[in-house]
């Protein structure tokens, strides 16, 4: 699950790490109160969306006066932000940050996040801040730290003076920078992060170190235990396909391609992604229709694929494992007769009593084209369309 800026720096500020000012307004009205309870010369507003790139995109301006900023606010609430972080249909600002402006002589950026390939929670800390990490990452990674967070979320003291040390800070900065390390080494842990980062954490003149942007990110498996932060949840950050598929258990992330993809096991999808783009197709969405797919559930997968109008066909990658194929054969047949599914279908089928999966579906007298192997029914898919 996502947050907000100002939830993330809210949660962060628990811990220890210095955020400047803020204050949240979702109307002009909200934003005058806002305006004279911040009490700053100068102020930035910016769009509060589940996305970054913000700036580039005109969602953060600098104002300098009363005037300037009542006029920002008012065409940034309700701003329409599409981006390469948003997804085709963009997201919504339906509330502004109003925060002092800083004096920036520096950005840095840190940040956490479960290292896959490391198995473990890592510290990542870059003098190179503003940028996005990745590219970071591809430009000089010698300009990277990362660090193993100790799983009971206490940044050890030597790694806290290696962060310090990497990233240029002397004296007080010092001080400050191995403060907001174990800051934010213990809120990742703490929060069942998946990710959080600073971006750009910036120095100001007088040699303070400041979390000027924050991003959180929390595994969703854990809100149960985070119940404080699972009730910041903002259904209208997220699309109605991916909303009305949570509803129904089913994980769905929708894509600019044009093949709809229903498959069951996360594994599998992103094989069924891979092998569409290898024989160079391009999937629609990602859905998992979860271990033990039911006819109704199958059902409200093609509902949900069918929403999206780009699917020009659909490429159903089933595997019997507890499930029957049989009874899969069933749900697709009746969810394309209860849907009147007028794309190409593709279905492939494999595992527990396969052969009568395929029988039931030929019977069907249904336009459903058979697929022997996940690479046939991806080439199939991809044929069709060109
Ligand atoms: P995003 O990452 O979505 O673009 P940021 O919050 O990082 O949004 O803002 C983009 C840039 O705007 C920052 O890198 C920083 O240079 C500038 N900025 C943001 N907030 C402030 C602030 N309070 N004072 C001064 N500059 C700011
Ligand atoms: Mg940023």
């Amino acid at each position: 699950m996502n947050t907000h800026e100002y939830q993330a720096k809210e949660i962060l500020a628990k811990y220890g790490v210095v955020i400047p000012k803020f204050c949240v307004a979702s109307s002009l009205e909200e934003a005058e109160k806002a305006l004279s309870e911040l009490n700053a010369k100068d102020v930035v507003v910016k769009i509060q969306v589940h996305a970054g790139g913000r700036g580039k995109a005109g969602g953060v301006k600098l104002c300098r006066s009363k005037e300037e900023t009542l006029e920002a606010c008012k065409q940034l609430i309700g701003m329409h932000l599409v981006n390469n972080q948003t997804g085709p249909e963009g997201v919504v600002a339906h509330k502004v940050l109003l925060t002092e402006a800083v004096d920036i002589k520096k950005e840095y950026y840190i940040g956490a996040i479960i290292d896959r390939e490391m198995a473990r929670p890592i510290l990542i800390a870059s003098p190179e801040g503003g940028m996005e990490i990745e590219e970071i990452a591809e430009k000089s990674p010698e300009k990277i730290l990362k660090l193993p967070i100790p799983l009971n979320g206490e940044l050890k003291r030597y790694q806290q003076i290696h962060l310090a040390n990497f990233m240029g800070w002397k004296g007080d900065m010092a001080k400050q920078g191995m403060a907001l390390g174990k800051a934010l080494a213990k809120a990742f842990m703490a929060t069942d992060a998946s990710l959080l980062e600073i971006n750009p954490l910036v120095e100001t003149p007088d040699q303070k170190l400041l979390a000027v942007d924050a991003k959180l990110s929390i595994d969703d498996d854990a809100l149960f235990r985070q119940q404080e932060i699972a009730k910041m949840y903002d259904a209208s950050q997220v699309s109605k396909n991916e909303s009305e598929a949570k509803k129904h258990g089913l994980a769905y992330i929708s894509l600019q391609g044009n093949i709809g993809c229903m498959v069951n096991g996360a594994g599998l999808a992103m094989a069924t992604m891979d092998t569409i783009n290898h024989f160079g197709g391009k999937p629609a969405n990602f859905l998992d229709v979860g271990g033990s797919a039911s006819k109704e559930v199958v059902c409200e997968g093609f509902k949900i694929i069918l929403t999206d109008p780009s699917v020009q066909a659909i490429l159903v990658n089933i595997f019997g494992g507890i499930m029957d194929c049989a009874i899969i054969a069933e749900g697709v047949i009746a969810a394309v007769n209860e849907l009147s599914v007028k794309v190409p279908l593709i279905v492939r089928l494999e595992g527990t009593n396969v052969e009568k999966g395929k029988q039931i579906l030929k019977e069907s007298q249904l336009d459903i084209i058979a697929a022997d192997g996940l690479a046939d029914g991806a080439k199939k898919a991809v044929e069709l369309l060109h």
